[in-house]
């Protein structure tokens, strides 16, 4: 039987997003804040998933194992060090998280069974790797607050709550919702990034946040006028409205996922699951 294993790690390093080959007015414009001499730091998250077949033991591998590879091989180098300084590789490929990711995974393939490496810069931005070249995962968190009503209007009080239940009362109620915003892209040899992220934050701004926070769905947003606001059809008309906008920066819409309260959440993916699989199981799944 297989299954997948993961360990966590931290590390907490400083970068800094400058090409020497760059004037200074070029590498503000590109990096913004992020170019800021000598640098800012992160406490990174580090998530290893290892996948293999169940030992006599009922272990995939020794987890004390895994833990001394992950620290000698990645953590104890990382570790309070200036990331653009401290891998051959990121002098040639600047240490965003997608691109650290990808070293990670390089780093650690010739020891480990990966199927993923997964980096939080912070609670609200990481960056998943799975081995595929030079393509990534980026995702984004962010938050609204809104109210809905879940009711179909062309049904009756009776009918709407028999389906919807306390959801259909007519005076509705709110959520704070949380949103996961996950794009695909290529890792650029040079900006190590796979989209502009001020860019992209500013794309789920203008095309989500602006219009949906504070707002009544139903009676603010003509599109759920007819359509029912459940978390489902949220989530899908926020893909809509934010795919080409990502396509426009370079980069694909892998995912969005919505959490309306701890104990619901949805997922849309606007392209097939199937792609993010090893033999059946899905590594990008998140909990
Ligand atoms: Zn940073
Ligand atoms: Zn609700």
């Amino acid at each position: 039987m297989q299954c997948i294993v993961n360990r966590r790690a931290q590390f907490s390093a400083s970068h800094r997003y400058w090409l020497p080959e760059l004037s200074e007015a070029k590498n503000i414009e590109k990096f913004g804040a992020c170019s800021r001499f000598p640098g800012h730091g992160h406490n990174y998250v580090l998530f290893i998933s290892l996948l293999g077949e169940l030992d006599q033991y009922g272990m995939v591998l020794n987890l004390s194992d895994v833990k001394q590879i992950i620290k000698q091989e990645v953590t104890s180098q990382l570790d309070f060090s200036y990331l653009n300084d401290v891998w051959a590789e990121f002098q040639q490929t600047l240490p965003t998280s997608e691109n650290i990711a990808r070293v990670i995974w390089q780093r650690l393939a010739p020891h480990l069974p990966l199927v993923r490496v997964q980096l939080f810069e912070h609670p609200e931005l990481w960056a998943d790797y799975i081995g595929t070249g030079m393509e990534a995962y980026l995702t984004v968190s962010t938050h609204f607050s809104a109210a809905h009503r879940l009711a179909h209007p062309d049904l009756s009080n009776e009918e709407n709550t028999q389906i919807y239940g306390k959801c259909a009362r007519p005076h509705g109620h709110g959520h704070n919702y949380h949103l996961e915003v996950t794009v695909k892209g290529e890792i650029d040899p040079r900006t190590g990034m796979i989209i502009d992220l001020g860019k992209l934050n500013q794309v789920i701004e203008d095309y989500v946040l602006e219009p949906f926070d504070h707002t009544f769905l139903n009676k603010d947003i003509p599109y759920f006028a007819q359509i029912v606001p459940t978390a489902e059809n949220i989530a899908l008309y926020i893909s809509n409205l934010v795919r080409l906008p990502i396509e426009g920066l370079g980069a694909k819409l892998y995912k969005v996922k919505l959490l309306e309260s701890p104990n619901n959440s949805c997922e849309v993916y606007a392209t097939e699951p199937e792609s993010m699989s090893v033999k059946g199981v899905p590594v990008l799944a998140s909990v």
